[in-house]
């Protein structure tokens, strides 16, 4: 299914030019638009999934055998010194573009000003453990 107001459903098929790394007949993986640092590249199934709960398992699995394949490609040819693989869902997540993408992040030593992927470390506590716990039960 492809979702006629969705800008990454019209990138992914060609319809709206862009700049891309790799195709095949699943996946579309281009530059972004606003690199959070150089190379910068995100995923694109050319199937509609709004996010990771939509998107079929198969498409899961090659999803992240191609981000692999991609991460280390830029990361040599770039020479960064690490790489963010990125998955946003849903607003609070981060998520602005309601197609499923993963974000390739290269990153380079000193850029952590520019690229903050970082959190504060909380503490798991006891009530919050048990709860999760009961989840997975
Ligand atoms: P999200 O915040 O949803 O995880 O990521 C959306 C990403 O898509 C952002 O990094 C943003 O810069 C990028 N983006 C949004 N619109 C376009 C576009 O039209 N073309 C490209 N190449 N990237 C886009
Ligand atoms: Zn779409």
């Amino acid at each position: 299914m492809r979702d006629d107001n969705c800008i990454f459903c019209k990138i992914a098929n060609g319809e709206i030019p862009t700049t891309t790394l790799y195709e095949d007949e699943d996946f579309r993986v281009i530059l972004d638009l606003g690199p959070a640092s150089k190379g910068h590249a995100l995923i694109l199934p050319k199937e509609h999934a709004a996010n990771v709960y939509e998107l079929p398992d198969e498409m899961a699995a090659k999803a992240f055998v191609l981000a692999k394949k991609m991460a280390k490609k830029l990361s040599d040819g770039l020479k960064s010194d690490g790489l963010n693989i990125v998955q946003n869902n849903g607003e609070p997540a981060g998520q602005t573009v309601f197609h499923f993408h993963m974000h390739l992040i290269p990153r380079y030593k000193g850029d952590k000003d520019s690229v903050r992927l970082t959190w504060d470390q909380g503490t798991l506590t006891e009530e919050n453990k048990q709860e999760i716990l009961e989840i997975f039960k």
